[in-house]
Protein backbone atom coordinates (compact mmCIF):
# COMPACT_ATOMS: atom_id res chain seq x y z
CA UNK A 1 0.00 0.00 0.00
CA UNK A 2 1.09 3.54 -0.51
CA UNK A 3 1.92 5.67 2.47
CA UNK A 4 -0.31 8.22 3.20
CA UNK A 5 0.37 10.08 6.46
CA UNK A 6 2.09 13.26 4.39
CA UNK A 7 -1.72 13.71 3.43
CA UNK A 8 -2.74 14.29 7.10
CA UNK A 9 -2.86 18.17 7.68
CA UNK A 10 0.47 19.60 9.93
CA UNK A 11 -1.48 20.56 12.58
CA UNK A 12 -2.82 17.22 13.01
CA UNK A 13 0.51 15.35 12.52
CA UNK A 14 1.77 18.13 15.37
CA UNK A 15 -0.79 17.43 18.16
CA UNK A 16 0.14 16.11 21.26
CA UNK A 17 -2.38 13.38 22.19
CA UNK A 18 -4.82 14.09 24.76
CA UNK A 19 -3.92 11.83 27.39
CA UNK A 20 -6.78 9.55 27.43
CA UNK A 21 -8.84 8.26 30.97
CA UNK A 22 -9.57 4.65 30.99
CA UNK A 23 -12.97 3.58 31.63
CA UNK A 24 -13.46 2.03 34.97
CA UNK A 25 -14.26 -1.74 34.03
CA UNK A 26 -10.93 -2.02 31.78
CA UNK A 27 -9.19 -0.61 34.55
CA UNK A 28 -10.62 -2.98 36.94
CA UNK A 29 -9.40 -5.98 34.70
CA UNK A 30 -6.21 -4.51 33.96
CA UNK A 31 -5.78 -4.32 37.73
CA UNK A 32 -7.34 -7.60 38.08
CA UNK A 33 -10.14 -5.82 40.80
CA UNK A 34 -13.76 -6.11 41.23
CA UNK A 35 -15.51 -2.82 39.40
CA UNK A 36 -16.86 -1.71 42.32
CA UNK A 37 -13.44 -1.83 44.43
CA UNK A 38 -12.40 1.32 41.51
CA UNK A 39 -13.02 4.69 43.54
CA UNK A 40 -12.45 7.00 40.48
CA UNK A 41 -10.92 10.23 42.01
CA UNK A 42 -9.06 11.37 38.58
CA UNK A 43 -11.67 12.82 36.10
CA UNK A 44 -14.08 15.32 38.19
CA UNK A 45 -17.07 13.22 37.84
CA UNK A 46 -20.04 13.34 40.33
CA UNK A 47 -19.10 10.20 42.54
CA UNK A 48 -22.99 9.34 42.90
CA UNK A 49 -23.70 8.09 39.29
CA UNK A 50 -26.49 9.08 37.38
CA UNK A 51 -30.30 9.66 38.45
CA UNK A 52 -32.57 6.48 38.63
CA UNK A 53 -34.77 9.34 37.27
CA UNK A 54 -32.49 10.28 34.64
CA UNK A 55 -32.40 6.02 33.72
CA UNK A 56 -35.87 5.85 33.95
CA UNK A 57 -36.39 8.75 31.36
CA UNK A 58 -33.96 7.13 28.82
CA UNK A 59 -35.96 3.90 29.12
CA UNK A 60 -39.62 5.71 28.32
CA UNK A 61 -37.91 8.39 25.41
CA UNK A 62 -39.64 7.59 21.89
CA UNK A 63 -38.28 9.42 19.56
CA UNK A 64 -34.33 7.66 19.11
CA UNK A 65 -35.40 6.72 15.57
CA UNK A 66 -35.69 10.64 14.83
CA UNK A 67 -33.35 13.39 14.45
CA UNK A 68 -32.89 15.70 17.16
CA UNK A 69 -33.99 19.25 16.69
CA UNK A 70 -31.25 21.49 15.06
CA UNK A 71 -32.95 25.11 16.54
CA UNK A 72 -32.17 23.27 19.89
CA UNK A 73 -35.91 24.89 20.74
CA UNK A 74 -36.92 22.96 24.16
CA UNK A 75 -33.35 22.30 24.76
CA UNK A 76 -32.57 25.97 24.71
CA UNK A 77 -35.61 27.07 26.74
CA UNK A 78 -35.25 24.28 29.42
CA UNK A 79 -31.38 25.54 30.06
CA UNK A 80 -32.50 29.33 29.55
CA UNK A 81 -35.15 28.76 32.75
CA UNK A 82 -31.88 27.20 34.66
CA UNK A 83 -29.49 29.58 33.60
CA UNK A 84 -31.44 32.85 33.68
CA UNK A 85 -30.11 34.18 30.03
CA UNK A 86 -32.81 34.50 26.96
CA UNK A 87 -33.05 31.22 24.62
CA UNK A 88 -31.26 32.87 21.88
CA UNK A 89 -28.55 33.62 23.81
CA UNK A 90 -27.61 29.81 24.75
CA UNK A 91 -26.20 27.19 22.01
CA UNK A 92 -25.87 23.92 22.81
CA UNK A 93 -23.33 21.20 21.76
CA UNK A 94 -21.92 17.50 22.46
CA UNK A 95 -20.37 18.99 26.13
CA UNK A 96 -18.77 22.22 26.77
CA UNK A 97 -16.00 20.79 24.71
CA UNK A 98 -17.52 20.75 21.39
CA UNK A 99 -18.85 24.77 22.43
CA UNK A 100 -14.81 25.61 22.31
CA UNK A 101 -14.48 24.12 18.86
CA UNK A 102 -17.23 25.74 17.61
CA UNK A 103 -16.15 29.00 19.12
CA UNK A 104 -12.63 28.26 17.56
CA UNK A 105 -13.75 27.27 13.98
CA UNK A 106 -15.95 30.91 14.21
CA UNK A 107 -13.52 32.60 15.18
CA UNK A 108 -10.32 31.76 14.17
CA UNK A 109 -8.04 32.02 10.68
CA UNK A 110 -4.94 29.79 10.43
CA UNK A 111 -2.31 31.83 12.47
CA UNK A 112 -4.69 33.76 15.24
CA UNK A 113 -3.85 33.51 18.71
CA UNK A 114 -5.35 32.20 21.50
CA UNK A 115 -4.35 33.07 25.32
CA UNK A 116 -4.79 31.34 28.38
CA UNK A 117 -2.88 31.23 31.55
CA UNK A 118 -1.35 27.79 32.59
CA UNK A 119 -2.01 25.55 33.81
CA UNK A 120 -5.25 25.08 32.86
CA UNK A 121 -7.79 22.99 31.04
CA UNK A 122 -5.27 21.03 28.28
CA UNK A 123 -8.28 20.65 26.33
CA UNK A 124 -8.00 24.04 24.90
CA UNK A 125 -4.31 23.60 23.50
CA UNK A 126 -5.61 20.60 21.50
CA UNK A 127 -9.04 22.31 20.11
CA UNK A 128 -6.59 25.47 19.14
CA UNK A 129 -3.98 23.41 17.68
CA UNK A 130 -6.83 21.51 15.74
CA UNK A 131 -8.45 25.02 14.24
CA UNK A 132 -5.02 26.12 13.22
CA UNK A 133 -4.55 29.05 15.97
CA UNK A 134 -1.22 29.66 18.19
CA UNK A 135 -1.77 29.07 22.05
CA UNK A 136 0.15 31.39 23.88
CA UNK A 137 0.42 29.93 27.62
CA UNK A 138 1.25 32.72 29.81
CA UNK A 139 1.78 31.26 33.38
CA UNK A 140 0.03 31.85 36.63
CA UNK A 141 1.55 33.25 39.82
CA UNK A 142 2.70 30.45 42.73
CA UNK A 143 -0.98 30.38 43.73
CA UNK A 144 -2.27 29.74 40.55
CA UNK A 145 -4.12 33.32 40.32
CA UNK A 146 -3.29 35.26 37.27
CA UNK A 147 -1.34 38.69 37.77
CA UNK A 148 -2.93 41.59 36.27
CA UNK A 149 0.03 43.37 36.11
CA UNK A 150 1.17 40.68 33.45
CA UNK A 151 -2.15 39.98 31.44
CA UNK A 152 -1.71 43.81 30.62
CA UNK A 153 1.80 43.49 29.55
CA UNK A 154 0.80 40.66 26.87
CA UNK A 155 0.34 41.85 23.42
CA UNK A 156 -2.65 41.50 22.19
CA UNK A 157 -1.68 41.23 18.26
CA UNK A 158 -3.80 38.81 16.21
CA UNK A 159 -5.10 37.65 19.73
CA UNK A 160 -9.05 36.49 19.26
CA UNK A 161 -9.93 34.79 21.99
CA UNK A 162 -8.25 34.86 25.48
CA UNK A 163 -9.57 31.55 27.94
CA UNK A 164 -10.01 32.04 31.77
CA UNK A 165 -11.57 29.03 33.36
CA UNK A 166 -12.97 29.81 36.66
CA UNK A 167 -12.74 28.00 38.88
CA UNK A 168 -9.52 27.23 37.28
CA UNK A 169 -9.47 23.04 36.20
CA UNK A 170 -6.70 22.19 37.86
CA UNK A 171 -5.87 24.79 40.93
CA UNK A 172 -9.54 25.16 41.96
CA UNK A 173 -9.77 28.94 42.21
CA UNK A 174 -11.76 31.68 40.56
CA UNK A 175 -10.28 34.36 38.24
CA UNK A 176 -10.58 37.60 39.47
CA UNK A 177 -12.87 40.46 38.62
CA UNK A 178 -10.05 42.82 37.32
CA UNK A 179 -8.39 40.72 35.37
CA UNK A 180 -12.22 39.13 33.74
CA UNK A 181 -13.07 43.52 33.25
CA UNK A 182 -9.56 44.09 31.41
CA UNK A 183 -9.85 41.57 28.76
CA UNK A 184 -13.51 42.16 28.49
CA UNK A 185 -12.36 45.93 27.01
CA UNK A 186 -10.27 44.28 25.00
CA UNK A 187 -10.74 43.55 21.19
CA UNK A 188 -11.35 39.85 21.36
CA UNK A 189 -13.28 36.92 22.43
CA UNK A 190 -13.72 36.40 26.67
CA UNK A 191 -14.34 32.23 26.49
CA UNK A 192 -14.94 31.94 30.67
CA UNK A 193 -15.10 28.24 31.61
CA UNK A 194 -17.75 27.64 33.71
CA UNK A 195 -17.69 24.07 33.72
CA UNK A 196 -17.51 23.97 37.28
CA UNK A 197 -19.91 27.21 38.69
CA UNK A 198 -22.26 25.00 40.68
CA UNK A 199 -19.67 24.49 42.63
CA UNK A 200 -18.22 28.00 43.61
CA UNK A 201 -21.28 29.33 43.52
CA UNK A 202 -19.61 32.07 41.64
CA UNK A 203 -21.06 32.93 37.99
CA UNK A 204 -19.80 36.07 35.76
CA UNK A 205 -23.29 35.57 33.76
CA UNK A 206 -24.19 39.50 34.51
CA UNK A 207 -22.12 40.49 32.79
CA UNK A 208 -23.23 39.15 29.52
CA UNK A 209 -25.63 42.47 29.62
CA UNK A 210 -22.69 44.72 28.97
CA UNK A 211 -19.95 42.44 27.01
CA UNK A 212 -21.12 41.32 23.78
CA UNK A 213 -17.38 39.72 23.45
CA UNK A 214 -18.20 37.34 26.59
CA UNK A 215 -18.41 33.40 25.70
CA UNK A 216 -19.80 31.51 28.82
CA UNK A 217 -19.30 27.83 29.05
CA UNK A 218 -21.07 25.54 31.62
CA UNK A 219 -21.14 21.60 31.20
CA UNK A 220 -23.53 18.99 32.45
CA UNK A 221 -20.83 16.54 32.78
CA UNK A 222 -19.46 17.86 36.49
CA UNK A 223 -22.72 18.29 38.97
CA UNK A 224 -24.86 16.65 36.68
CA UNK A 225 -23.47 13.27 36.67
CA UNK A 226 -24.15 13.41 33.11
CA UNK A 227 -20.11 13.28 31.38
CA UNK A 228 -21.15 9.96 29.29
CA UNK A 229 -24.11 11.32 27.61
CA UNK A 230 -22.37 14.56 26.48
CA UNK A 231 -24.04 17.97 26.91
CA UNK A 232 -22.54 21.15 27.31
CA UNK A 233 -23.92 24.60 26.66
CA UNK A 234 -22.17 28.47 25.87
CA UNK A 235 -24.01 31.62 26.27
CA UNK A 236 -23.31 34.68 24.68
CA UNK A 237 -24.31 37.68 23.08
CA UNK A 238 -27.19 36.97 20.42
CA UNK A 239 -24.93 37.51 17.43
CA UNK A 240 -22.11 35.94 19.05
CA UNK A 241 -24.55 32.80 19.92
CA UNK A 242 -26.60 33.04 16.24
CA UNK A 243 -23.61 32.93 14.44
CA UNK A 244 -22.28 29.28 16.13
CA UNK A 245 -25.74 28.25 15.19
CA UNK A 246 -25.51 28.76 12.42
CA UNK A 247 -22.07 26.30 12.13
CA UNK A 248 -22.20 23.89 14.57
CA UNK A 249 -22.74 20.34 13.50
CA UNK A 250 -27.20 19.96 13.32
CA UNK A 251 -27.60 17.36 15.10
CA UNK A 252 -24.43 17.46 17.60
CA UNK A 253 -26.62 17.14 20.76
CA UNK A 254 -28.43 13.79 20.93
CA UNK A 255 -32.04 12.62 21.57
CA UNK A 256 -31.07 10.60 24.90
CA UNK A 257 -28.87 13.46 26.26
CA UNK A 258 -31.65 16.07 25.99
CA UNK A 259 -34.18 13.55 27.45
CA UNK A 260 -31.70 13.62 30.44
CA UNK A 261 -31.30 17.22 30.79
CA UNK A 262 -34.59 17.67 31.47
CA UNK A 263 -35.03 15.30 33.89
CA UNK A 264 -32.18 17.03 36.09
CA UNK A 265 -33.22 20.71 35.40
CA UNK A 266 -36.54 19.40 36.63
CA UNK A 267 -34.90 18.16 40.06
CA UNK A 268 -32.35 20.52 41.01
CA UNK A 269 -33.05 19.95 44.26
CA UNK A 270 -31.69 16.34 44.07
CA UNK A 271 -28.47 18.14 42.76
CA UNK A 272 -28.33 21.02 45.13
CA UNK A 273 -28.46 18.25 48.08
CA UNK A 274 -25.07 16.39 45.99
CA UNK A 275 -23.30 19.40 45.88
CA UNK A 276 -23.55 20.82 49.51
CA UNK A 277 -22.29 16.98 50.02
CA UNK A 278 -19.27 17.09 47.87
CA UNK A 279 -18.58 20.41 49.37
CA UNK A 280 -18.67 19.46 52.62
CA UNK A 281 -16.59 16.04 51.73
CA UNK A 282 -14.22 18.72 49.90
CA UNK A 283 -13.76 20.58 53.37
CA UNK A 284 -12.86 17.86 55.18
CA UNK A 285 -11.02 16.02 52.75
CA UNK A 286 -8.38 19.65 52.50
CA UNK A 287 -8.09 19.75 56.43
CA UNK A 288 -7.38 16.08 56.42
CA UNK A 289 -4.81 16.26 53.74
CA UNK A 290 -3.21 19.51 54.87
CA UNK A 291 -2.05 17.46 57.98
CA UNK A 292 0.57 15.62 55.48
CA UNK A 293 3.80 17.97 55.98
CA UNK A 294 4.61 16.26 52.87
CA UNK A 295 1.69 17.73 50.68
CA UNK A 296 1.03 21.75 49.71
CA UNK A 297 -2.71 21.95 49.39
CA UNK A 298 -4.69 24.45 47.28
CA UNK A 299 -7.73 25.40 48.99
CA UNK A 300 -10.25 24.68 46.19
CA UNK A 301 -13.81 26.37 44.66
CA UNK A 302 -14.71 23.63 42.62
CA UNK A 303 -15.12 19.28 43.34
CA UNK A 304 -11.36 18.24 43.02
CA UNK A 305 -8.30 19.46 44.89
CA UNK A 306 -5.06 20.02 43.78
CA UNK A 307 -1.81 19.39 45.72
CA UNK A 308 1.79 19.62 45.39
CA UNK A 309 3.98 16.38 46.49
CA UNK A 310 7.09 17.08 48.69
CA UNK A 311 10.13 15.23 48.74
CA UNK A 312 9.01 11.69 47.28
CA UNK A 313 7.71 11.53 43.67
CA UNK A 314 3.97 12.26 42.43
CA UNK A 315 3.56 9.97 39.59
CA UNK A 316 4.85 7.22 41.84
CA UNK A 317 2.43 8.24 44.17
CA UNK A 318 -0.37 7.75 42.06
CA UNK A 319 0.81 4.77 40.98
CA UNK A 320 0.82 3.17 43.67
CA UNK A 321 -2.52 4.46 44.55
CA UNK A 322 -3.95 2.70 41.67
CA UNK A 323 -2.65 -0.63 42.12
CA UNK A 324 -4.84 -0.47 45.43
CA UNK A 325 -8.19 0.76 43.12
CA UNK A 326 -8.03 4.78 44.16
CA UNK A 327 -7.56 6.40 40.43
CA UNK A 328 -5.66 10.61 40.70
CA UNK A 329 -4.96 12.81 37.81
CA UNK A 330 -1.02 13.24 37.19
CA UNK A 331 -0.73 15.32 34.45
CA UNK A 332 3.32 15.11 34.36
CA UNK A 333 3.46 18.23 32.31
CA UNK A 334 6.58 20.95 33.41
CA UNK A 335 4.41 23.08 35.43
CA UNK A 336 2.96 20.37 36.90
CA UNK A 337 5.32 17.28 37.55
CA UNK A 338 5.20 17.74 41.11
CA UNK A 339 1.39 17.99 41.65
CA UNK A 340 -1.89 15.54 41.68
CA UNK A 341 -4.91 16.40 41.43
CA UNK A 342 -7.74 14.80 43.87
CA UNK A 343 -11.63 14.75 42.74
CA UNK A 344 -13.79 15.02 45.42
CA UNK A 345 -15.49 12.00 45.31
CA UNK A 346 -18.57 10.73 48.02
CA UNK A 347 -17.67 10.87 51.90
CA UNK A 348 -16.51 7.12 52.20
CA UNK A 349 -14.72 6.98 48.83
CA UNK A 350 -12.14 9.86 50.70
CA UNK A 351 -12.34 8.22 53.84
CA UNK A 352 -10.52 5.00 52.36
CA UNK A 353 -8.26 7.49 49.69
CA UNK A 354 -7.08 9.18 52.94
CA UNK A 355 -6.18 5.67 54.90
CA UNK A 356 -4.39 4.20 51.59
CA UNK A 357 -2.40 7.33 51.49
CA UNK A 358 -1.13 7.99 55.23
CA UNK A 359 0.00 3.85 54.38
CA UNK A 360 1.72 5.12 51.46
CA UNK A 361 2.95 8.52 52.97
CA UNK A 362 4.74 6.76 55.91
C1 LIG B 1 -14.75 18.87 32.14
C2 LIG B 1 -14.45 20.22 31.62
C3 LIG B 1 -15.05 20.73 30.46
C4 LIG B 1 -15.78 19.95 29.44
O1 LIG B 1 -16.75 19.21 29.79
P1 LIG B 1 -17.66 18.44 28.75
O2 LIG B 1 -17.73 17.09 29.31
O3 LIG B 1 -17.07 18.50 27.39
O4 LIG B 1 -18.94 19.21 28.82
C5 LIG B 1 -14.76 22.01 30.08
N1 LIG B 1 -13.95 22.78 30.81
C6 LIG B 1 -13.36 22.34 31.91
C7 LIG B 1 -12.48 23.24 32.65
C8 LIG B 1 -13.57 21.04 32.35
O5 LIG B 1 -12.91 20.60 33.42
Amino acid sequence: MKPITHLFCKSATEMVPYSPIEPPDQIASRLGLKEEDIIKLDANENPYGTSPKVIAALAEQRYYHIYPDPAQVQLRQAISDYAAVGPDKIVAGTGADEIIDIACRLLLEPGDRVLSFTPTFSYYSHVIALNKGIYTEIPREADFSISLEKARKVNLARCKIVMLCSPNNPSGNLVSEEVLNYFLDQDLVVMLDEAYFEFSATSHVSKLKKHNNLLILRTFSKCFGMAGLRVGYGMGSSELISAMMKIKPPFSVNVAAEAALKVCLENLGFYRDQVRQIIETRERTTEQLKSFKQLQVFDSNSNFILCRVKGFSAANLCHELEKTGVLLRYFGTSLLKDYIRISVGTANQMDIFIKRLATFIH
